[in-house]
């Protein structure tokens, strides 16, 4: 019997992509959504890619209990990833009584519906948000978890803790919790991949539309910090291995490897890259002059952080593989496939 795989969220960015490699892994998947923050396009995307037009889809949202509990009720699920959140930290500052509301409410939705159901495999979409302004780096997942500086980053703390506390008060349920560096890049096929709305947050999806000439300029926020060349050091992991640290973690799951209740994974390369770095491959890989410069820093962001991914490696059996060059040239891809719809 395949096993079923509920992702709620799953017509998103990340989601999209998991979804694709859950079914290429053999994985039965029902994806739900309620499409606030994607297009339909992408859900259509991971149909074709995957030759699978009967792929379950259910609109919905995870914040009305009880059509979480229908869904629950209606599908056998082996294990659920929980996608489905808002992530603009700009916005969370903005209006965090929606953040608390929806990033909490619809996890809780699912840790309620995994209990009432018997128990179930819980896999939680976190960010290495929850490390902030770390003292030693790489982070590892003993890192301690700093205070957020947003209501976005403390949604991502408490989920984790709730998913914790409910593994620790109820043995039927288990959980994996991976923390992502900063996914970036697109489905190989272009099929599908990022989909910022307005003005875009963050670094790649704005430095290919200012490479498309959709923005004028990219800002590079910040060239005074305490780095090699003064811009800030991140982890950037392509969109495709990333969705692969996902099979490997339900897989562990599904197949009663876990050697805890509840564990946690970083998921990046482990390879610090500073965004002037970051511009300049960009630039190199898809043989393009990008406009941009030097602004003042971003308030909120940290210096400097990257993946300790031992824990990862071992004990999944996953490893990022796609190297930055190649995840950069599926970005531009995706950029220009979009500007030809
Ligand atoms: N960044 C930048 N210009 C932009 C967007 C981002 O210089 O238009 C920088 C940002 O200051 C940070 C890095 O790129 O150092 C990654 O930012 P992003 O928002 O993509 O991810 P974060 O690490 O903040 O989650």
């Amino acid at each position: 019997m395949k096993k079923r795989i509920l992702v709620s969220g799953g017509a998103g960015y990340i989601g999209s992509h998991v979804t694709v490699e859950l079914i290429a892994a053999g994985y039965d998947v029902v994806v739900a959504d309620n499409m606030s923050n994607c297009d339909r396009s992408c859900f259509d995307g991971v149909r074709q890619i995957t030759g699978r037009s009967e792929l379950p889809f259910v609109e919905m949202d995870f914040c009305d209990a009880a059509a979480v509990e229908r869904l629950f009720s209606r599908y056998k699920i082996d294990a659920v990833i929980h996608f489905a959140a808002f992530k603009a930290v700009g916005e969370s500052v903005a209006e965090p009584i929606k953040y608390y509301r929806n990033n909490l409410l619809s996890f809780l939705n699912v840790l309620e519906a995994a209990r009432n159901h018997g128990g179930c495999n819980v896999l939680f979409s976190s960010s290495a948000t929850v490390y902030g302004e770390a003292d030693k780096l790489p982070v590892t997942e003993q890192s301690p978890r700093l205070p957020a500086t947003s209501p976005y980053g403390n949604t991502k703390q408490i989920c984790e803790d709730m998913l914790r506390d409910a593994i620790a008060a109820d043995p039927s349920i288990r959980g994996i919790a991976l923390r992502y560096f900063n996914p970036i890049g697109a489905h190989p096929s272009v099929l599908i991949g990022e989909l910022p709305r307005g003005v875009p947050n963050n670094l790649v999806p704005f430095i290919t539309q200012t490479a498309i000439g959709k923005r004028a300029c990219l800002s590079i926020f910040g060239n005074d910090y305490p780095t090699p060349d003064g811009t800030c050091l991140r982890d950037y992991i392509d969109i495709v291995d990333l969705a692969q640290a996902h099979v490997c973690a339900v897989t562990r799951m599904v197949e009663g490897r876990m050697k805890e209740g509840y564990e946690i994974f970083n998921v990046g390369t482990g390879r610090p890259v500073s965004v002037a770095e970051l511009v300049t491959e960009f630039e190199k890989v898809n043989g393009l002059k990008l406009n941009y410069k030097f602004a003042d820093r971003r308030p909120g962001d940290v210096v400097a952080i990257w993946a300790d991914t031992s824990r990862a490696n071992e004990e999944l059996g996953w490893k990022a593989k796609r190297t930055l060059a190649e995840t950069l040239a599926s970005a531009w891809a995706w950029e220009k496939h979009l500007a030809e719809q």
